[in-house]
């Protein structure tokens, strides 16, 4: 075991603070990270606060990871010392089941362990994510990391581009494909970025005004106030694929009313409580409301490769984490442009 430092909670209704903890040494299959940049997700933030169930105590979180390798196993053959490597919402899974032999880990049957706040089934206790100085990971979960791309700026595509990026090809996001996509946050400006390079029109739908110019320089075709009711109008049964990324509640049923016949709406945003759902707007046109989760490992490094490839990162504002409770503050306003990202030189040195 070796003392790492980071960032945690003590219960949901305290502030992060700084905490020292133990991380194992690494085995045969493990790589070792110096932690340099983590993204700052909205699922943090539902997660330290205890707002879905089951939030385990210390609660350090953070799950979109770049850093350095500094140690790897006899048996690691795809990293060596020195490389960039990047880690994203998932550290392990069975590898044995029908979804982890397809390659879909997130929807292991006997559950994947998340970055943070499962079960640690190797060590005992509980993930402790990134938000700290170092962590360690089996070879299978840790991602390459394109080089021409800004470490900080690329922390983001690990949860918030996997997220959008799966269901965009899951369900044909390309030329000829109208893409809506609700909320400028964090998951939805990459989803506006990514459906844009995939070749689709995409019309942004936001709450916040002073969003509406960004929208467009991120690559939204088309920017919609959803407040107003009648730019809503014009909309109706027009959209191919819906991505709604929204954090808190809000009316489905809006967006619904957009799609075309067979669409789908696809939630990734994850408030608390049951969003309620007009049965009629599904009935009449066939559409379908569906949900995705995070992705799988080979298609966050397809993501990540494309990513390479078209130049793409999130738009962030890197942070030192003293001021994370600030961040969380700005998120819950929507004041966020668009991805708080930590820099973990700011972590204060073990005592
Ligand atoms: P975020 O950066 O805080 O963005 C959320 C955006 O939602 C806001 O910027 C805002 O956009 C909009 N919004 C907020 N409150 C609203 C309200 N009351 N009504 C309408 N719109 C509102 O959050 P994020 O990190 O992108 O995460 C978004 C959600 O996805 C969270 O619930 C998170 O837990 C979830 N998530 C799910 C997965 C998954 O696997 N499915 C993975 C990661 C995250 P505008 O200002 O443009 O309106
Ligand atoms: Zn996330
Ligand atoms: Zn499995």
């Amino acid at each position: 075991m070796f003392q790492c430092t980071g960032y945690a909670a003590e219960a949901p209704d305290k502030p992060l603070a700084p905490f020292t903890f133990s991380r194992r040494d690494p085995g045969p299959t493990d790589v070792a990270i110096e932690i340099l940049y983590c993204g700052v997700c909205h699922s943090d933030l539902h997660t330290v606060r205890g707002e879905w169930e089951g939030s385990l105590y210390p609660s350090l979180p953070g799950h979109e990871i770049v850093g350095r390798v500094t140690a790897v196993g006899a048996e690691v053959t795809r990293f060596k010392v020195g490389d960039m490597a990047a880690v994203g919402c998932m550290v392990d899974s069975c590898r044995n089941c029908e979804s982890c032999g397809e390659g879909l880990e997130q929807y292991c049957e006997n559950g994947f362990t998340g970055t943070y706040n499962s079960p640690d089934t190797i060590s005992g206790g509980h993930t402790y994510g990134g938000y700290s100085s170092h962590i360690v990971v089996t070879e299978h979960f840790v991602l390459h990391l394109p080089e021409n791309l800004d470490p900080a700026a690329a922390a983001p595509l690990l949860c918030a581009g996997v997220t959008t990026w799966s269901p965009l090809r899951h369900w044909g996001a390309g030329p000829g494909k109208s893409v809506g996509v609700v909320g400028l946050g964090g998951l939805g400006h990459m989803a506006v970025k990514l459906a844009k390079a995939l070749g689709a029109h995409v019309v942004l739908f936001t709450t916040s005004a002073s969003k509406v110019e960004d929208a467009k320089r991120l690559g939204a075709d088309e920017v919609v106030l959803s407040t107003d009711a009648d730019a809503m109008g014009k909309r109706y049964a027009s959209l191919d694929l819906i991505i709604d990324a929204v954090a808190a509640q809000h009316d489905i049923n809006a967006y619904l009313n957009l799609l075309k016949r067979d669409a789908t709406l696809v939630q990734v945003g994850a408030p608390e409580k049951p969003l309620a759902t007009g049965v009629f707007n599904l009935i009449f046109k066939r559409r379908n409301f569906a949900g995705s989760l995070i992705g799988g490992i080979a298609e966050t490094q397809e993501m990540l490769d494309f990513c390479g490839k078209n130049n793409i990162t999130a738009d962030i504002e890197i942070i030192p984490i003293d001021k994370i409770e600030e961040a969380y503050a700005r998120m819950l306003k929507s004041d966020i442009k668009y991805r708080f990202v930590i820099d973990m030189a700011s972590l204060p040195k073990a005592a």
